[in-house]
């Protein structure tokens, strides 16, 4: 079969590729309807075949593919499992088409089709360059593959053709590919050592081109410099040894309530025995099922410390660590060659592939395809940053001579992909900048600002009067705002969000402020109803509950213009709201938004300016990578008088003298919450533990004392008047889920007790936390948990040292990973394979700095139009979602 795709056309191989990934994952998803970071698996489907249907109007196929995917949400999965197969079957039929074509067409030198023209473009990534990383559904943040500008040279295509009519014929032809073929157009299959089944293996790891293969990095070294071979071993010394198992058995000890796991090892020189101590009593089936884990002749690795046995004096290896490396391949010979290196690769593997084929066939692609790597860091930003050749990156991350080579590799490999992520944030940074007509709204002297700056009953904290200044001057000038407000909660974020929309006011424009939750918006509108009533402005509040005739005439007085400031949930957003004339939108917990509501909301004005705030603090390397692209202000200050807030970490017995103290806090008048987290991601659950806990202190120890219930399964109207009576103060506690989680504000409250404290996150529990110590009153938090681990305890007992919002947020990301901290459906963090937003901090600076330069130089990158490819590519799809704010 044909080889590769010819450079000048290729992209609709690419979305092909991208869609056979998807269904990939949906099926190791199980067929649930996989939900990528910005869409879910059918809605991707459905994109790509629709976009390609509009391409190839001839082709049905196109149209039944987006068709099977209509009802795919709604189907069980006996259906869907039927609705992929068939998909997959039309892709697999479109691809061997797209690889008949192309081979005709290259053996007759034929004209290219229309599209190929336009693939050729520089405008042509719009459509086809999505699905690279509309693949990121596929989870792929892969380098996007350049559209290449010239056509290969005739005698090449001369030689690719006659390849090409050499149908079935295995490529003798590498050396060709490697001058002429840049290795993410190469196929994985032309690699020596992989047939059909290791293709079709590697493409269960999502491995499709050679670039993915040498993508493929390892998960880790073993370093066997100061290897010691089983003959060698002397008793007492502590080791790591590699070998085969020879054997594996496992029986219940006779004394003590342990099982015990025996595994022969032999490495070529000789044997030695491995025991593993397996707490708990087990049966035949157990001990089978432990045996069955350690398969005779796979290679694995075992460290411990050896030990002589008293009676046989045999050598063994006490409660060793044992890591299974991969299955059934690897005989004494290999483990030779093995021996011998120094710094051996180790890789995730998938069943069915042998840690030694996967090695050997990544060492084959280096040495056959390194001319293929195109590197597209312009050369001072790797001289500047002292960074390694790429190609010799990918070998020195695979099969470096020692450890240093590796981490200079990994240096530059890991540069490249934050590098990608900051230019594409400061390209569309500049994008931005370059919009004209924006608008240029001047803060009036002695105008509405200054007004309600008189009538507030408190005077503004430094970093307030800061920040406005900063936005203020955002606003006067004329390119368009976007700014992201931090602060953490209770730092006073909304008066500074209000003061900006008078200055749109003043200058005769509306506002609009969107909301996650009914709970935040309504407080929100009570809040601006309160401040604007004295100003003689209006404000309207939009709300999914609300009915019809409500609407209708909330939309008219937005429509006419007599409403200011319209304030609401993503309400906003729909169809039929119109604004007179919107200037200002702010979006409060902005990572609460998809990119696209936020879009929507902006499409109701021209040019509107955009302020996004948000409670959750972001350590600096994920702001800089979740939104870089954005201009942030920091509120680092609490307003005057604020005590902070005690926080203590409760356990079973002392519940009671808890109950105590919170009886006690009602008596002076105090109101309080307690909280339950959200169970398994389902509200329903996490509902039921809340009214069954509600129940219980209702009619049990508090049953004197006013207690409501607030969870998101209630109606609307219900949730208002909780909401109301809690506000009012008719209620003394307020047992509620996580959805009082974000910004209520009730001053009177001053304890917040949550249970299963060891459920959340820190970030979240910080959240909760800022419900209380809203007033001026000493305020509190306690932590109800069963403490098993040690970890747990001292994860939640840095809540107890500190209320800095971002000391927290720094340990809970240290703690947990980014995906973790963020959560991936919320997250915009675009998926990085070696770097580590922890560790890398310093690479990370120095991408942003590359990449801000560069842009600086060549704002439309004229001068890099390989890299300005790549990042349109990024920015035309939808993983672009993932990673702006604007
Ligand atoms: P957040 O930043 O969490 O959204 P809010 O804007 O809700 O904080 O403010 C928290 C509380 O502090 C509100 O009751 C608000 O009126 C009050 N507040 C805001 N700024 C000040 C200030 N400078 N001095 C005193 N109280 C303030
Ligand atoms: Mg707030």
């Amino acid at each position: 079969m044909t080889v590769v795709t010819p450079p000048e056309r290729g992209n609709k191989t690419v979305e092909l590729s991208a869609l056979r990934r998807a269904i990939e994952l949906e099926r190791r998803a199980r067929f649930s309807d996989f939900q990528g970071k910005s869409s879910t698996f059918s809605q991707f489907m459905r994109m790509i075949s629709d976009r390609l249907c509009k391409l190839y109007p001839i082709d049905s196929r196109w149209a039944t593919i987006r068709g099977l995917f209509r009802q795919y949400p709604n189907l069980d999965v006996a259906t869907r499992i039927s609705i992929v197969n068939r998909a997959e079957e039309l892709i697999e039929q479109l691809i061997e088409m797209q690889r008949s074509r192309q081979s005709v067409e290259k053996s007759t030198e034929s004209a290219s089709d229309p599209h190929a023209g336009r693939a050729a473009s520089s405008r042509a990534p719009a459509v086809t360059g999505a699905t690279e990383h509309g693949g990121s559904a596929a989870g792929a943040m892969r380098e996007p593959q350049e559209g290449r500008q010239e056509p290969p040279e005739e005698s090449e295509r001369g030689q690719e053709s006659a390849a090409g009519k050499q149908k079935e014929s295995k490529p003798s032809r590498a050396s060709d590919r490697r001058l002429t073929q840049s290795i993410d157009q190469i196929e994985v299959k032309y690699v020596r050592g992989v047939g059909p089944k290791m293709a079709e293996l590697l493409a269960t790891l999502n491995i499709f081109t050679v670039e993915d293969l040498l993508r493929h990095y390892p998960r880790r070294h073993l370093d066997f410099q100061n290897h010691l071979r089983i003959s060698q071993l002397k008793p007492g010394q502590e080791v790591t040894i590699l070998g085969t198992i020879r054997s594996a058995g496992a029986f219940q000890a006779r004394k003590g309530n342990v099982s015990v796991l025996n595994i022969v090892i032999n490495d070529g020189s000789g044997s030695i025995s491995v025991m593993k101590f397996v707490g708990g009593k087990s049966n035949k089936y157990l001990l089978d099922r432990m045996k069955g884990q350690y398969p005779k002749d796979a290679l694995v690795m075992a460290s411990g410390i050896v030990e002589q046995d008293r009676y046989s004096s045999k050598l063994r290896l006490k409660n060793a660590e044992i890591e299974l490396l991969g299955a059934s391949t690897a005989d004494d010979q290999d483990l030779e060659t093995i021996h011998t290196g120094r710094l051996v690769p180790v890789y995730p593997l998938t069943e069915g592939l042998s840690l030694r084929h996967l090695r050997s066939i990544i060492y084959n692609a280096l040495d056959t395809y390194s001319g293929g790597v195109t590197d597209m860091l312009p050369a001072e930003i790797i001289e500047r940053y002292e960074l390694s050749d790429l190609a010799a990156a990918y070998r020195g991350i695979h099969f470096p001579e020692e450890p240093s080579e590796r981490d200079r590799a990994r240096r530059r490999l890991v540069f490249d992909e934050l590098f990608a992520i900051q230019l594409q944030l400061a390209y569309r940074r500049y994008q931005f900048d370059k919009v004209e007509s924006a608008l240029a709204l001047n803060c009036q002297q002695g105008g509405l600002v200054d007004v309600f700056k008189q009538l507030l009953p408190f005077k503004l904290t430094g970093a307030q009067e800061r920040v406005f200044g900063e936005i203020a001057r955002d606003l006067a000038s004329g390119k368009q705002m976007h700014r992201l407000v931090q602060g953490d909660v209770g730092s006073g974020k909304t008066v500074v969000a209000l003061m900006a929309f008078l200055v749109a006011i003043e200058n005769g424009y509306q506002g609009a402020m969107m909301a996650p939750t009914e709970i935040l918006a309504e407080q929100h509108y009570r809040q601006f109803v309160r401040w604007l009533t004295p100003l003689g402005l209006r404000c309207a509040l939009l709300l999914g509950k609300q009915g019809a005739r409500e609407r209708r005439q909330t939309q008219q007085d937005l429509l006419s213009g007599q409403v200011h400031i319209a304030v609401g949930t993503h309400a906003l957003i729909q169809e039929g709201v119109e604004f007179a004339n919107l200037g200002l939108i702010t979006i409060d917990e902005q990572h609460r938004f998809g990119v696209k509501q936020r879009a929507a909301l902006k499409a109701k004005g021209q040019n509107p300016e955009l302020l996004t705030m948000t409670a959750t603090p972001i350590p600096r390397t994920l702001a800089l990578t979740c939104h870089g692209d954005l201009d942030v202000s920091e509120i680092d200050e609490m307003p005057p008088g604020r005590k902070p807030i005690e926080t203590k970490l409760i356990t079973g017995g002392a519940k009671k003298d808890l109950w105590g103290f919170l009886r006690g806090q009602v008596q002076s008048g105090r109101q309080i919450y307690i909280v339950f987290p959200l169970i398994e991601e389902s509200e329903t659950l996490s509902a039921k533990a809340a009214t069954a806990e509600f129940e219980k202190l209702r009619t049990g120890v508090f049953s004197d004392l006013r207690v409501g219930l607030m969870h998101g399964k209630l109606k609307p109207q219900e949730k208002d008047e909780v909401m109301d009576q809690f506000r009012d103060g008719e209620l003394d506690i307020l047992v509620s889920t996580t959805v009082v989680e974000v910004g209520v504000d009730v001053p009177n409250a001053t304890v917040m007790v949550i249970e299963n404290a060891d459920r959340f996150g820190l970030a979240q529990l910080h959240q909760l936390r800022g419900r209380v110590g809203r007033g001026g009153e000493q305020s509190y938090c306690f932590l109800v948990a069963d403490l098993k681990s040690e970890a747990t305890r001292q994860r939640l007992e840095i809540m107890t040292r500190t209320n800095d919002g971002f000391v927290i947020a720094q340990k809970d990301l240290e703690l947990r990973g980014p995906g973790e901290f963020l959560g991936t459906r919320q997250s915009g963090l675009p998926d990085l394979f070696l770097a580590d937003l922890v560790s890398d901090a310093e690479i990370l600076e120095q991408a942003r700095h590359a990449a801000i330069d560069l842009i600086k130089a060549d704002p439309d990158l004229e001068r890099h139009r390989q890299l300005r490819s790549r990042v349109e590519l990024a920015l035309d799809s939808a993983a672009a979602d993932l990673i702006g704010s604007g």
